[in-house]
């Protein structure tokens, strides 16, 4: 009854949602905030008899309000829209690797790269990270790889690699192969690599609305790239789904690209909420990761993640443990109200 291959494969486990009692949900990087007033106001007027045709397979709009947003002369055919980044995931490792060469990407990264390696049958090679967790460029560059991808900032680590170095990974690697930035987390105080994009045509950088746009729940992830390779990412989509992005979500993030201030605002209150937490965990006895995302990574010495999750998760706050040899003594909380943190802050002193 089965193909051969689903035995294969190994399906990526998302941050859990439990309905035994309400939580404090801090374990999958959502925003804390709602989505900004124009977006609320666009769901009230929407006419719903627009659901009634198909959307925009190209969503056109949408691609010219995103690199409105971006400014920095990026035009809607750098733009390719999908459904949440991780699908927009999908078709680049459908696109642009295969089992030529392995792909490249650091031990510790976004969990869903190996699940699309393996799915696709590319081969992988982890590169470790340094003891201080930080991407080790030269490594990246040994040998020979079909694509090369990161987080930047990295997770779980919440580690930013500066400009300069991801200049040095673009000159020192072959321009018929890409290298894949994805920039999920770019929001919370991260320069963006976009400027790097005129000089480097195998630049393919990755967006996702979930995080610092707070649409975890619309779906609605893009890609900056030359229009050569946008191009190759729609024969892909139009291969598979024609239509990933439904009108609603179009019509929504739209408003979102033209209310971009009012993100930038709340975005500014999380990594100051983020900066303080930091800081007080610290003064607590915990190691905590430099981090310019909207989460941390963080340990007690002496004390495995799962124990510290077990505890947290007791008082009715949920973070996230990796089960990885290397990471397990860490946990990642993500970034929530002012309150929230607080709350937190005051049962992880309890923790020894
Ligand atoms: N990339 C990274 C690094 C992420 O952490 C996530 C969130 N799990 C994604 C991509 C996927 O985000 P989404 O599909 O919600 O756009």
């Amino acid at each position: 009854m089965y193909a051969q291959r689903f035995f294969d494969l190994k399906p990526y486990v998302p941050g859990e949602q439990p309905k035994d009692r309400v939580y404090i949900k801090l374990n999958a990087n959502e925003n804390p905030y709602p989505p900004s007033p124009a977006v609320q106001e666009t769901l009230r007027t929407f006419d719903a008899s627009r659901f009634r045709l198909y959307p925009d397979p190209d969503a056109q709009a949408l691609r010219e309000a995103i690199a409105e947003m971006l400014g920095s002369g990026i035009t809607s055919d750098m733009i390719f829209t999908g459904n949440g980044s991780d699908e927009v995931l999908s078709f680049i490792f459908y696109t642009f690797f295969d089992s030529a060469a392995p792909l490249y990407f650091p031990e510790h990264t976004y969990s869903f790269y190996p699940v699309y390696a393996g799915y696709y049958n590319i081969p992988i090679k982890r590169i470790p990270l340094a003891p201080d967790f930080t991407i080790q460029i030269e490594s990246l560059l040994e040998g020979e790889s079909a694509g090369i991808i990161f987080a930047n900032p990295n997770a779980p680590t919440g580690i930013y690699l500066p400009l300069s170095g991801i200049r040095r990974i673009l000159e020192g690697y072959p321009k018929d192969r890409v290298v894949v930035v994805d920039e999920a987390y770019i929001d919370f105080g991260g320069e963006s690599a976009i400027c790097l994009l005129p000089e480097f045509p195998n630049l393919v950088i990755i967006r996702t609305f979930s995080k610092s746009f707070c649409f975890a729940g619309a779906r609605l992830g893009f890609v900056v790239a030359n229009p050569d390779l946008i191009r190759s990412l729609f024969t892909t989509k139009n291969s598979f789904n024609h239509f990933p992005v439904d009108v609603l979500t179009q019509e929504i993030g739209i408003a979102a690209c033209h209310d971009h201030a009012y993100y930038r605002n709340i975005n500014a209150l999380i990594m100051h909420t983020r900066d303080r937490f930091a800081s007080a965990l610290r003064e607590a006895g915990w190691d905590v990761l430099p981090s310019l995302t909207n989460f941390v990574f963080v340990r007690k010495p002496g004390i495995e993640g799962q124990s510290v999750y077990e505890r947290i998760r007791e008082r009715g706050i949920l973070v996230r443990y990796f089960n990885h040899p290397g990471i397990t003594s860490w946990v990642r909380i993500s970034i929530g109200l002012e309150e929230d943190m607080d709350r937190l802050l005051e049962v992880m002193k309890e923790i020894h």
